[in-house]
Parts: structure tokens; C-alpha cells; sequence
């Protein structure tokens, strides 16, 4: 077929080694990945003056690993990098994408960034209007990473999908959720999500293998303001009710952010919610079991801050909370959970190649998550597309206040690392 035939191509990337479709939208120039991941071709124009679909392609080839790096998400109309074979950034590093590995058995996994959700109190600063840069990474690459993650450990692990946004607006959750399940190592996987998705999803994703859901479901009364959007409390209510009455024997943790002063009724109204789950358990002999985790709101430096709201200290949180289990005192609540309640144990660390106070060299590859902000790759030539993965390679968040950071992009430079622990790496120009 000659291009000229058709205005919108279908491409298979699995002669590259990488296992996804592209489409090329030739009259938009829009090469398009995934339902919200596109690419503009103005800056590579030449590529559509080829005259068949195979030189096309071949020309692709040349042009892609540049693409994956300047991808757009439709959904979030931000900047995003799409990291996957052919753009190889190593997923250890940063707490944006990737792995981070607390040397426990459990390993947090972030596969996307965004989400359909704007709430006042969100730690990482995530919804709409927001100038940050978005990542993607592809099921199959986070998979080598996770295996080699895995290799180090000695236990059962829990995989715990928590990326900073809503991971069900990944579009591979399924195929990675079963990818990562065919680790003998995997234990529990684990999803964090704030369930406005999860009414026609959940079905899916149990049968894929996630056996335990941690929602931060709003409450009932009044949730806008509160998470920015219409949220349907009562079909996501309904969803959590189908899941504890699933055949298989999956966890639901109810994980409510409790801002002290302005949503406490939205924070009964969940404790609520849990007490008629755990009934419901009950009534139907189910194997499933509810927790109710109400979170502190805390306060970071690239997250949101309530206005007129500070972070409580721990000890008076912990006094609310015993409050809480007091009013429901008939039901004997357990709301004061420690790392033993959920089970988290210690296991050895995933190696650490890179030391705080250490100068290498490393590539400075694409924007960071948020402004002044690089994410470099160290060694250097790790970075580069059709090289053997190198998993002792480190991705490395290098911030400045100098705008000249920007014209450092593309370039091998020297960086001082500033911190380095968890493998999670912070670095300066040297
Ligand atoms: S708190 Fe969670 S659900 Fe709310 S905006 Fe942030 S990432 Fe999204």
C-alpha cells in the first residue's frame, strides 16, 4: 500500500522490539500510541514525504526514540515522555516513574502520571491546570525492570500500583498486571486508585490478578469541592460492594484523606461505608476483607495546600482517630494501623550503584515532573536506543533555579549527586 492510499496508518512496532501499535494520522502529522499518548511530526515532516509504507516505517525507526520523548497526553493536553525500549530511561531513580524500593517486601510501582481528579489536598500536586510533565512507561520494559527488582528479594513481595495520579487511566494496567503476576516472586498486587473508574473496570482487573484495592473513596455529601469534579459516590460505592462479594478472597482498603476541620462528615460517612462492607461480608460468607486507612493530609513542597488548613501533628491525628474508633466503639474499629498491621516486613535493598557526594556523568534526556527540572541517565550511553538494557543504570532528577538547564538537554554533562537514599537520586550540575 503507498501512503498516498490512506490518510491514517496503522504501524506494528514489534519489528523494533517493542510490542505496541502506532497510528499516523498523515493529515494532523499525529503519530498516536495509546488512547491519550500522541506525538506531532512537524519537527520530522520528512518522514511523510516517504512514498511507501515501508520506507516509512524504516524512516520511523530513525525518528521514534526522538517522539517517545515529546509525546503529549490528550488527556492531560501536558507534555509527556513515553519510556519504553526505545527510549530507555532506567526506572530506578526518581519518585516520578518507575520502581522505588524501600528494601521491604514491598516494591511501588508508577507506571503513569495524571489524573482525573484535581483535590485540594493532593501530595503530589496532580489534576487540571497544572504544569507538570507526564510519564508513561511501556508494560513489557516496566516488566525487565521489575524481574531484576524481584531478583534481589527473598519473599513473597507485594507489588503496590501507586503512581502520582490515577493508574487507571493507564492504559496497560491489565496486560502489566498479568505480565508482573507471572514472577513466581509476586506475591500480593496491590492498586491504589481513587475509584471513579474502577464501576467498569474492577472485573477486569481481579480476573488479571489485583487482589487488593486501596481507594480513597471522597465520601458521600458534598465531594466537589473536595476532589475538584463531579464524583459518583454511589457507583463507586456500588463497585466497592461488588468487589467484597467477589468469589476470590481480595482486600479493600478505604484510604479517605482527612483534612481535620473540613471534611470529618465525609470521613464518617467512609467509616460508614466500611462498617456496611464488613456487614455485607459477613451476611454473604465472603472471604473478602475491609480496612478503613483514613490518611493525614500533608503538606509538600510540589503538592496542593488547603487554604487555612496546616497538617496535624501525628500525636493529635492519632488522638482523632482514637476519637473515631470511639464513636463507633460497638463495632470495635481498628483505625490506628501499623507497617505489621499491613504487613509490610523488612528484605534485602535493590543495589545501589550511585552515592550522595559522588560526580558522574550522565545524559540529560527530558524534563523532570515539575519546573527546573531534568531527568538525566547515568551511564551516559544507557540512554541511547537499540542498546542492551543495563540495569544498573540510574535515572537521576537534576534540578536548577538557572534557565540555562534547558539548553543542557540532549548532552552528556557532569552531575554532583545531593541525595541518593532508597535509589532515589537528586543531583546539580557539577
Ligand atoms: S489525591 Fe490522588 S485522586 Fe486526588 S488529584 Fe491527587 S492523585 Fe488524583
Amino acid at each position: 500500500m503507498s501512503v498516498e492510499e490512506s490518510k491514517l496508518l496503522n504501524i506494528n512496532l514489534s519489528s523494533f522490539e517493542l510490542p505496541i501499535n502506532l497510528s499516523l494520522d498523515l493529515n494532523t502529522k499525529t503519530l498516536s500510541f495509546y488512547k491519550h499518548l500522541k506525538c506531532g511530526l512537524n519537527l520530522q515532516s520528512k518522514a511523510l514525504k516517504a512514498k511507501d509504507l515501508n520506507l516509512l516505517t524504516r524512516k520511523l525507526k530513525l525518528l521514534l526514540p526522538e517522539c517517545f520523548k515529546h509525546c503529549y497526553n490528550a488527556l492531560t493536553s501536558r507534555q509527556a515522555v513515553f519510556i519504553n525500549a526505545l527510549n530507555p530511561i532506567p526506572l530506578f531513580g526518581t519518585r516520578y516513574f518507575g520502581i522505588i524500593d524501600r528494601g521491604t517486601n514491598v516494591l511501588e510501582l508508577r507506571p503513569n502520571t495524571g489524573c482525573n481528579l484535581s483535590c485540594v489536598f493532593c501530595s503530589v500536586g496532580e489534576g487540571f491546570n497544572v504544569k507538570k510533565t507526564d510519564f508513561i512507561v511501556e508494560a513489557y520494559y516496566f516488566k525487565k525492570w521489575v524481574d531484576y527488582a524481584l531478583s534481589f528479594k527473598k519473599q513473597s513481595i507485594e507489588l503496590f500500583i501507586n503512581p502520582q495520579g490515577e493508574p487507571l487511566l493507564y492504559q496497560e494496567l491489565e496486560l502489566l498486571v498479568k505480565l508482573l503476576k507471572q514472577n513466581k516472586k509476586v506475591g500480593k498486587v496491590s492498586l491504589v486508585t481513587n475509584g471513579l473508574l474502577l464501576p467498569s473496570n474492577f472485573k477486569r482487573l481481579i480476573k488479571a490478578g489485583v487482589s487488593s484495592f486501596h481507594v480513597s473513596f471522597p465520601g458521600f455529601t458534598n465531594v466537589k469541592p473536595l476532589v475538584g469534579l463531579n464524583y459518583d459516590s454511589e457507583a463507586v460505592a456500588n463497585a466497592l460492594k461488588q468487589i467484597v462479594l467477589q468469589e476470590k478472597p481480595l482486600e479493600l482498603w478505604l484510604t479517605p484523606v482527612w483534612v481535620k476541620g473540613l471534611n470529618d462528615l465525609q470521613v464518617k460517612e467512609v467509616v460508614k461505608l466500611g462498617l456496611e462492607l464488613k456487614r455485607l461480608i459477613n451476611e454473604n460468607n465472603s472471604k473478602a476483607k475491609v480496612f478503613i486507612a483514613i490518611q493525614n493530609y500533608l503538606q509538600y513542597k510540589a503538592g496542593r495546600k488547603v487554604k487555612g488548613f496546616k497538617p496535624l501533628p501525628w500525636k493529635l491525628f492519632y488522638k482523632n482517630l482514637k476519637q473515631l474508633e470511639a464513636e463507633f466503639k460497638e463495632f470495635k474499629l481498628n483505625l490506628t494501623l501499623t507497617p505489621s498491621d499491613v504487613g509490610i516486613k523488612p528484605d534485602n535493598f535493590v543495589e545501589k550503584p550511585l552515592r550522595t557526594g559522588q560526580v558522574v556523568k550522565a545524559k540529560i534526556v527530558c524534563n523532570g515532573r515539575n519546573k527546573n527540572e531534568f531527568i538525566a541517565v547515568t551511564p551516559a550511553n544507557s540512554a541511547e536506543p537499540f542498546q542492551s538494557l543495563d540495569f544498573k543504570a540510574r535515572s537521576i532528577v537534576v534540578s536548577s533555579n538557572k534557565q540555562s538547564l534547558g539548553k543542557l538537554l540532549g548532552k552528556t554533562v557532569l552531575v554532583k549527586i545531593t541525595h541518593s537514599k532508597h535509589n532515589l537520586f537528586h543531583a546539580v550540575v557539577a
